[in-house]
């Protein structure tokens, strides 16, 4: 009875806990929907400030395509309502002339087309992109399903009701229709491409490289000689971010080409750089294509970047973990044979000596028997640490079997490489290891050196001396460090 009024309670407060959960989550939730709205607000004012059409609510920069299409992406239908505010009211006052009678109609029915459109995009994102942007293979869909189809269906519901209202006449339809794509495709292009960016390869803050800087400079001096003196300059932004594509990061890459386009926006609004042609609409329609050029092949060439660092990485953690043993992260046989050949052919061409070394826990089974497997395992790190402690930056060292460990010592003699090892051998009797029955023990080591000392033998020779020398220590009762020597052990 008791218990079951207690797990009772439990589950009344697991469920209160759960609710105050969910509304604290809710709450987070409106309170990051307003902000976005108001970043949807403000880069919409943004864009209208920096190259207006008529109506001069209409720009050519729509960052807030791609802020609406990842408020849906995160909030789904709940952020329409949302969008369709910000919208209305960041238009509101381009749509307020004069000679239209409802401007307020028409203005809301532009808004619900743009919450459309992003909604709509969240859905093509979902149905077609169901894991992501991550590979430059996802690329053309996003363009097509996210960038094009959307903004292509509703901008035709923004141009009639612009016509209807008389905003528009009908010779403009069309090239406003398609300046008012562009505009909203390339808002979701580089708004996504930093969501995405910052999604793939988070932020780390690190000292500017010197590719960044140059970059940044290069692309500041193409503006400045751009706009002062040979306009046509303009287009050679595109192969530095090209190159900067391969250099640098996911997220400076999206940060820096998003910034470029603005730049080339903002100078275009005041006549500057190649773009500006005879009529308002063919300046718009340069400007747009060169731009949507650019904001295509950098995002490519960007994720094919991220993707062959992906496959580097990888690379290099398989090899990792194919050359080291997991238990005591020494290298293992597998990475100690190459680093012998390579000692040994080092050595053969500057006529100098090295020793190889090999070394076995005396009695392990018994250790094994009578404490456990996972005592083993202690010693076995332990003693692996002591080594790397001992050994020299130049020594190799390695796992090469059960409790069977190599060193390699390059630059040096029989006699130095007997002493240092003779050190070790010590080091590891005054080690103490406590047992699961808090008893203390220590661990003695055998030890088998062979030296090359300008013989004309193999690196698998060297080693096979050093284990028959190894052999011989065992013979002679253990604890003990022999050097190979063919005719008597030393
Ligand atoms: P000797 O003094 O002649 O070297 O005798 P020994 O008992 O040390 O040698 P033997 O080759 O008979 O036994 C080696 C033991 O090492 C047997 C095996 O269970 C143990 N061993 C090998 N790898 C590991 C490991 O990763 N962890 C543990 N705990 N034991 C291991
Ligand atoms: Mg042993
Ligand atoms: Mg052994």
């Amino acid at each position: 009875m008791l218990i079951k009024s207690y797990l009772t309670q439990i589950h009344q407060k697991g469920h209160k806990e759960l609710r105050v959960g969910k509304l604290s989550t809710s709450l987070n939730s409106i309170i990051f929907l307003i902000l976005s709205s108001i970043a949807y607000y403000i880069s919409a004012r943004f864009g209208m400030s920096l190259f207006t059409l008529f109506p001069s609510n209409i720009s050519l920069l729509w960052l807030p395509s791609g802020i609406g299409f990842l408020m849906c992406l995160r909030w789904k239908a709940t952020a329409v309502p949302f969008i369709v505010i910000s919208s209305y009211l960041v238009n509101l006052p381009g749509m307020d002339i004069g000679t239209v009678a409802t401007p307020k109609l028409y203005t809301l029915i532009s808004a619900i087309a743009d919450g459309a459109q992003s909604y709509l995009a969240m859905l093509m994102f979902g149905r077609f992109l169901p894991t992501g942007v991550a590979n430059p293979r996802d690329l053309s869909k996003f363009i097509w399903w996210v960038c094009i189809i959307p903004p292509a269906l509703t901008t035709i519901i923004i141009t009639v009701n612009l016509w209807m209202g008389g905003y528009l006449v009908y010779h403009q339809l069309e090239g406003f229709y398609i300046s008012l794509l562009l505009a909203d495709g390339l808002g979701m292009l580089m708004v996504f491409q930093v969501y995405n960016s910052l999604k793939l390869d988070p932020l780390h803050f690190k000292r500017p490289s010197i590719n960044l800087c140059l970059s940044i400079g290069l692309i500041g001096l193409i503006f400045i000689i751009g706009i002062y003196l040979y306009p046509a300059i303009i287009y050679l932004i595109l192969p530095v971010l090209v190159i900067m594509s391969f250099e640098l990061r996911l997220l400076t890459v999206a940060s820096i080409s998003t910034l470029t386009f603005i730049g080339l926006i903002s100078i275009t609004h005041f006549n500057l750089g190649p773009f500006v042609a005879l009529t308002d609409q063919a300046t718009s329609f340069e400007l747009m294509a060169f731009t949507f050029a650019c904001a295509i092949t950098v995002f490519g060439l960007a994720l094919q970047q991220y993707q062959m660092l992906l496959t580097r990485e990888s690379g290099q953690r398989w090899k990792m973990a194919a050359e080291h043993d997991v238990l005591t992260g020494l290298p293992n046989r597998r990475a100690f044979m190459p680093a012998l050949t390579k000692e040994h052919h080092r050595s053969v061409r500057l006529g100098h000596t090295y020793c190889a070394v090999i070394w076995d826990i005396d009695d392990f089974k018994k250790i094994n028997d009578t404490y456990g497997h996972d005592f083993g395992d202690y010693v076995l790190v332990r003693l692996a640490q002591v080594m790397r402690q001992s050994c020299r930056d130049i020594d190799y060292y390695a796992r090469i079997g059960g409790e069977e460990f190599a060193v390699l010592l390059p630059e040096t003699d029989m006699e130095s490489g007997k002493s240092a090892m003779e050190r070790f051998r010590a080091q590891v009797a005054e080690e103490v290891f406590t047992a699961p029955d808090e008893t203390r023990h220590s661990v003695t080591i055998s030890i088998g050196i062979a030296c090359l000392a300008g013989r004309r033998i193999k690196e698998t020779e060297l080693l096979a001396e050093a284990d028959k020398a190894l052999y011989k220590s065992k013979e002679r009762g253990k604890n003990q460090t022999t050097s190979y020597c063919r005719d008597s052990m030393n």
